[in-house]
């Protein structure tokens, strides 16, 4: 059989889907052949898919090294969901469970085997693997192994020796990091024989992503999360004490979360991720701690009530949003003291890493501070181009904020009122000389004589506050010391005597478009019967202890909920129904389905 073919109907039996996402079908036919690759796709890209697939074609096991036993974990189930024969050896396994698996691991029972990289090189694996003919080793999150990602495990590195140990077994590393020299290392590191190289688009078009100054921090996040009532997402926060404020506060106006820091017992913390995975908790409110455990696929928002340390960890961050395809909010919430707050945590870097810290924190701030379509600036920032004019999913591209036309002006009447204050005060200041404001400390310095004072009066304050950092975003101000006293840079200079423009923006005062990002999105989804089966669908996860995204994604039960299938051939054709989901579950699915249908006939 052709091997389009075979992987095609490995793809449609198993998983349901019948349509490859971008890069797949040429990553699976490479593991088909048997040659090594490199695939680099976003989250949400269908990585897992590369190697599972042709693992249940090729002959043998695949042995898959992750670094996490709950990614693992969620792995396996999801494998077993859907009747593919896998298994996981970890530290959590009790001695039956483990004997068991060993038993099926000699009989040549399992396609895929997922194991922790220091487990494998173990001389007890060794002999059982012997035993048993391999069809590959899977690696994901290979960038592990390279000191120069942001993820750096030590145990990788004994990865490097595979191609001696296992000699003819193709390697397949997979990740989501997008830099050439992580990339380059990997593929050193692991010493791939002529590695097919596969690296995808970074754009995540169903994710909405919006920028806010941050003002009213409750009421704005809030707002983010009355759009998502009852839906999973995550709100991070920049230090520990943050996260334990932020839940109080909103739980005792009765919102469903939890918190998740570095600071909590080990425990508590994997308790708390659970009840988020088995949607007993809405929102988990979290320090970058909470990372890379998380295979939730209807994550429906993240939200920064902070700005993050680097646009790498923002993509990575806002990247765990909509990994269904499905559209996703990312909000991000900013304000000046936050760049403050990460110098002060980077204090006690090296000299060279605090370098590079420093150049990473203006990176993004000039992202928050910036007026570029958000895809397209994300994207340029890993050297990719967005192919449109208009992303269609960002506050920028939905006119939920204004470009000023006359930008020029107005910041060179802020530059200037920085001069006049011969650079000796912060933005706070600098703002209220421009609003002609009157309070004491201002006149008492005579700064209501400046020829700079009150020429922004007509603006509200909030907005010329933002334009102040948005100039110090876009390097024509730069703040000093300990009270970020401004000062104009050369490009202010520049800006002064006309010879640049920068482009200042302010909240729209019409209404903003809505975004329209996927393809299966709400448009004809009956909103009740769609909660109908996001309970069965809690009910039958509780049942078998699985997550419930593990039994269905969001965007099978959104398709259920508009064609409202009759039949199981129907129920077949539904994306994400496989053979084992049509056995265990069309009864019960398309029993919801006719009950809900007869409750809504009007009676005669
Ligand atoms: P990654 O590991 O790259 O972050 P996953 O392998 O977790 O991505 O896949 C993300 C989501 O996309 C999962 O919910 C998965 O079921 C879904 N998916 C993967 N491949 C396909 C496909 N060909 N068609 C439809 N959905 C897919």
């Amino acid at each position: 059989m052709p091997a389009t073919t075979e992987i095609t109907q490995a793809l449609k039996t198993y998983w349901g889907f019948d349509s490859f996402l971008p890069l797949q079908k040429e990553a699976m036919e490479c593991a088909l052949d048997g040659r090594d690759s490199v695939v680099v796709l976003p989250t949400g890209g269908g990585k897992s898919l590369c190697f599972q697939v042709p693992a249940v074609i090729r002959p043998g096991m695949m042995i898959v090294i992750s670094p996490l036993i709950s990614l693992m974990k969620d792995q396996v189930d999801g494998l077993v969901e859907c009747g593919v024969p896998a298994a996981r050896l970890d530290s959590t396994l009790a001695p039956a469970e483990r004997r068991n698996i060993t038993a099926r691991i000699t009989a040549g029972d399992l396609k895929l085997l997922y194991l922790a990289p220091e487990r494998l090189l173990t001389s007890g694996m060794l002999d059982l693997l012997g035993k048993c003919p391999l069809s590959g080793i899977a690696i994901d999150e290979a960038h592990c192994i390279s000191m120069w990602g942001h993820d750096f495990r030590p145990e990788y590195r004994q990865l490097g020796t595979l191609k001696d140990v296992f000699p003819g077994t193709p390697v397949h590393a997979f990740t989501a990091t997008a830099t050439d020299q992580v990339r380059a290392d990997i593929a050193r590191q692991l010493r791939l024989a002529r590695p097919l190289v596969l690296v995808g688009s970074f754009d995540r078009p169903n994710l909405v992503y919006k920028v806010e100054r941050r003002i009213q921090r409750v009421q704005q996040i809030r707002a983010a999360l009355d759009r998502h009532p009852g839906e999973s997402g995550i709100i991070y926060c920049i230090r520990r004490d943050d996260v334990d404020e932020m839940c109080a506060t909103l739980s005792s106006v009765g919102y469903s979360v939890l918190p998740y820091h570095a600071g909590m017992e080990d425990h508590a913390r994997r308790n708390n991720q659970e009840a988020f995975d088995r949607e007993e908790v809405d929102t988990i409110i979290a320090t970058v701690a909470f990372g890379m455990g998380i295979d939730k696929s209807n994550v429906r928002y993240v939200i920064h009530a902070g700005m993050p340390q680097s646009l790498e960890h923002y993509q990575q961050e806002s990247g765990r949003a909509g990994r269904d395809g499905l559209e996703a909010d990312c909000l991000l919430l900013h304000s000046p003291g936050d760049y403050a707050i990460w110098k002060r945590i980077q204090q006690g870097l090296s000299r060279e890493a605090a370098g590079i810290a420093e150049a990473k924190l203006n990176d993004i701030y000039r992202y928050c501070t910036g007026a570029p379509c958000r895809h397209r600036a994300l994207l340029a920032y890993f050297g990719q181009e967005l192919g449109k004019d208009n992303c269609e999913a960002c506050d920028v591209c939905l006119g939920e904020i204004d470009s000023m036309g006359d930008s020029l002006e107005i910041a060179q009447k802020i530059l200037s009122c920085v001069g006049r204050l011969r650079e000796r005060f912060g933005g706070e200041y600098t703002t209220l000389v421009l609003l002609g404001s009157r309070e004491e400390r201002l006149l008492n310095n005579h700064h209501d004589q400046v020829s700079t004072y009150g020429l922004l009066k007509d603006f509200p304050k909030r907005v010329v506050r933002d334009w102040v950092e948005q100039l110090v975003g876009q390097g024509c101000l730069a703040k000093f010391g300990e009270y970020n006293i401004l000062r104009i840079t050369p490009k202010g200079k520049r800006v002064l005597k006309g010879e640049e423009a920068p482009q200042l923006l302010r909240p729209a005062e019409k209404p903003a478009r809505k975004a329209r990002v996927t393809e299966v999105s709400w448009e004809g989804v009956d909103a009740d019967l769609f909660e109908v089966l996001r309970q069965l669908r809690r009910e039958i996860s509780n049942k078998r202890g699985v997550p419930p995204f593990v039994v269905f994604g969001d965007a099978s039960l959104r398709e259920m909920s508009v064609r409202q299938p009759t039949t199981r051939a129907e129920f077949l054709t539904i994306k994400g129904v496989g053979e084992k989901k049509l056995d265990e579950y069309a009864d019960a699915f398309l029993a919801a389905i006719e009950e809900h249908r007869r409750e809504r006939q009007p009676s005669p």
